[in-house]
């Protein structure tokens, strides 16, 4: 991450056009030329009252490049030495290198002097001159104006430059990269208060403490924090040499110089072993600055510089930074507040959207219990419904439970935690089970944790439920404001789930409309429908299909001899014969008064004759009350049955040959089962319950 952004030329940062002036005047002082180059040897700027000879020197391919050989060195020399000192050129030229670091990556060299200490070293100097294709007379004609010097007046004229000139250099420097740094921070600060910029707080503390450490030399840092309930300041972040062992201090708010810095709200610094040691920090540590971050009345946190010398002058400034500071963390903790709020918000919508698009009732529970275990960062959860008949509770969905275990479950009002919610109406936080005084002593295997929150899901004053939350995926206790966030949210699934309910009775409704209410078998109509789809899909799919009609056999007799009642028992006891002997993918239906329907889809003529056989060997050997005064001592029925498309192709066809089949069953002695064929059309065309069409809407019985 790179927020400070890549720093200015160095000429800029320098404000060499302002120094060009000053270094005017400071060469003016010592008598010699002087220059300033990078640690490279290229010149930051034009060189002050320069030196004629070295300018003519320069003018030759041959001059240069002995020149920035001589001088290029010394400069090199100059940077790795870190120290001023003098040197003699290819000229015989005396000169100094002032060194200046800037920063660590940053130096730069003063160049100056450039003078003969006596006319040998002039002479010296001339006799080599044409061979460097310089011209002779132009050098002889400075001979004139030559200015000796010596040793002590150009380390005199050095020293001058390097305290003075080097050390403004320097200050330029640190200023304007402080100013830099600073407007870097501003921005920084702007962009942190900017809701659509994704920083985290850890990006933030570690770009605070390298923004101190590259401005005030720093040592070691960090930044504690402070939560609002709790009087203890962990440390977040640290910086610096000894970051690793300052990372796992905290200490109580009140104890020695923290105390203080509380007390007092201002900058607490100290060298004393004695308050170091006091306040639990290790031998390593040898001074310590304590910075408060305020925020309104009281301190949110700290910045503590170690085994850093910060003068009177920066302690105010990073005083004044700090104020700065704690806005900014002040400003992102509303940040993240406002995006957990509506980070819960949209939760909330979804829920909304979910119970719109769904009002399938055990998907809409699932969807309120996972979200209120998200909101909640619960691992563990179960949604419980109130039986209003049965006066009780049941589990309807569960997060983090094994199915098996929980529908088993059901729940009185007052009994256990979910029971308690339930008769109080009222919701109930418990930090740690064994400890609470309502539940206590009670170990709870099923949970890793001993901490949840239980609340009664209400419309108006009618509980419809409970909400059970437990196991925080971080491993800490539930708050109160876990209790509330969900407590908001428990009204809306509240309303969701009575408006599902109101869902569920039209379900109910739409239930009814389709069975028998005798024997809960699908009816006629229904079933009509269901023969249809099942012939059409037969036919996309070019697959077999068996219809079985089935009638209660001297039915009439059982009705007569034993009443009605027992005649109904009679119908209720045949459709569960019929249920037990069909496979699930197999349609029932009551098709008449003591009529049955069976649609076997995707089954051949053999297999559906199988299937008939099994029906009417359960109907025989299940026990019908009164039954020994049926005409043969027992309760049967006879079966017919037809196959899609053999014996017929379509609807009307199918129903009519399965019921001629089955009348030639009774033809024949009854209590048997007869597959249709082609040659009992005849015989039994004339029974009494054959199907002809009504209209275009579809079937009805002539009978
Ligand atoms: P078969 O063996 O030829 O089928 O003779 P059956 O007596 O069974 O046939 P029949 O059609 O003569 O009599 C059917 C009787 O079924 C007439 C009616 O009283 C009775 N029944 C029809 N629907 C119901 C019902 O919902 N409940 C009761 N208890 N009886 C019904
Ligand atoms: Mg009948
Ligand atoms: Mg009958």
């Amino acid at each position: 991450m790179n927020y400070i952004t890549s720093p200015q030329s160095l000429t800029d940062i320098l404000e060499i056009a302002t120094w060009q002036q000053v270094q005017d005047s400071f060469s003016a002082i010592i008598g010699y030329e002087i220059s300033v180059l990078d640690a490279d040897g290229r010149p930051l700027c034009r060189p002050s009252n320069e030196n004629n000879i070295c300018r003519i020197i320069k003018e030759t391919a041959a001059g240069a490049s002995l020149c920035s050989e001589y001088c290029g060195k010394s400069i090199k020399e100059a940077v790795k030495k870190r120290e001023p000192f003098l040197f003699r050129c290819h000229a015989n030229l005396y000169s100094f290198a002032v060194p200046i670091i800037l920063d660590e990556k940053h130096q730069i060299v003063i160049l100056g002097g450039h003078t003969f200490f006596s006319y040998r070293d002039f002479a010296a100097f001339i006799k080599n001159v044409d061979s460097l294709g310089i011209d002779r007379a132009r050098i002889l004609s400075l001979n004139k104006d030559l200015k000796f010097s010596d040793t002590i007046s150009l380390k005199l004229a050095c020293r001058y430059i390097y305290t003075s000139a080097s050390n403004m250099l320097k200050n330029t420097y640190n200023q304007n990269i402080f100013r830099q740094k600073f407007s870097q921070l501003l921005t920084l600060f702007n962009v942190s208060t900017d809701l659509s910029f994704d920083i985290s707080h850890y990006e933030i503390y570690g770009i605070i403490l390298n923004v101190l450490g590259i401005l005030f030399d720093v040592n070691t840092a960090s930044i504690m924090l402070k939560a609002e309930d709790d009087d203890v300041f962990r440390t977040k972040t640290s910086f610096g040499q000894k970051d690793e062992i300052v990372l796992s201090y905290i200490t109580d708010a009140s104890r020695g110089i923290f105390g203080e810095v509380l007390k007092e709200h201002r900058v607490i610094s100290t060298k004393s072993r004695f308050k170091i040691a006091e306040a639990g920090l290790p031998d390593e540590i040898e001074s310590i600055h304590i910075f408060p971050l305020f925020k309104g009345e009281g301190t949110s946190g700290l910045i503590l510089l170690f085994n850093t010398d910060i003068s009177e002058d920066d302690k105010k400034i990073i005083a004044s930074f700090c104020n700065q500071v704690a806005l900014v963390l002040e400003n992102l903790k509303l940040k993240s507040e406002l995006q957990e709020k509506l980070k819960n918000l949209s939760i909330l919508m979804e829920i909304n959207k979910a119970v719109g698009s769904t009002l399938d009732f055990e998907k809409l529970l699932q969807i309120i219990l996972e979200k209120s275990t998200e909101l909640t960062k619960a691992s563990q959860g179960s949604l419980m419904i109130y039986d209003e008949e049965k006066l009780e509770l049941s589990i309807k969905a569960t997060k983090g439970f094994h199915e098996k275990i929980v529908e088993q479950f059901r729940i009185k009002p007052g009994e256990g935690i979910a029971g308690w919610v339930l008769k109080e109406g009222e919701p109930l936080v418990v930090e740690d089970i064994e400890r609470d005084e309502r539940f206590g002593k009670k170990s709870r295997p099923r949970y890793k944790t001993r901490s949840f929150i239980s609340i009664p899901l209400k419309i108006n004053s009618r509980i419809v439920g409970v909400l059970n939350i437990s196991d925080k995926v971080t491993g800490e206790v539930f708050s109160e404001d876990d209790l509330n966030l969900l407590l908001s949210f428990a009204n809306h699934a509240s309303i969701a789930i009575e408006r599902s309910e109101y869902y569920n009775k039209s379900e109910v409704l739409k239930k009814i409309s389709i069975t028998d209410p005798l024997t809960e078998l699908l009816n006629r109509r229904y079933f009509q429908e269901r023969l249809t789809e099942e012939i059409e899909r037969s036919k996309r799919y070019k697959y077999p299909l068996s219809l079985i009609i089935l009638d209660i056999d001297n039915f009439k007799n059982y009705n007569d001899v034993n009443g009605h009642l027992v005649g109904d028992e009679g119908l209720k006891i045949t459709a569960s014969c019929i249920r037990n002997a069909v496979r699930t993918m197999d349609v029932v239906a009551r098709f008449g008064g003591e009529e049955f329907a069976v649609i076997l889809p995707q089954t051949e003529k053999d297999e559906a004759n199988i299937i008939a056989e099994r029906i009417r060997k359960e109907v025989e050997k299940t026990y019908y009350p009164m039954e020994e005064r049926q005409p043969k001592g027992e309760f049967t029925i006879s079966i017919g049955l037809a196959t899609y498309p053999n014996d017929a192709s379509e609807l009307l066809g199918l129903i009519n040959n399965a019921d001629r089949a089955m009348y030639a069953a009774k033809a024949q002695g009854k209590n048997r089962v007869v597959s249709y064929s082609s040659d009992i059309t005849n015989n039994y065309s004339s029974n009494p319950l054959s199907l002809t069409m009504n209209g275009t809407n579809g079937l009805t019985a002539t009978i």
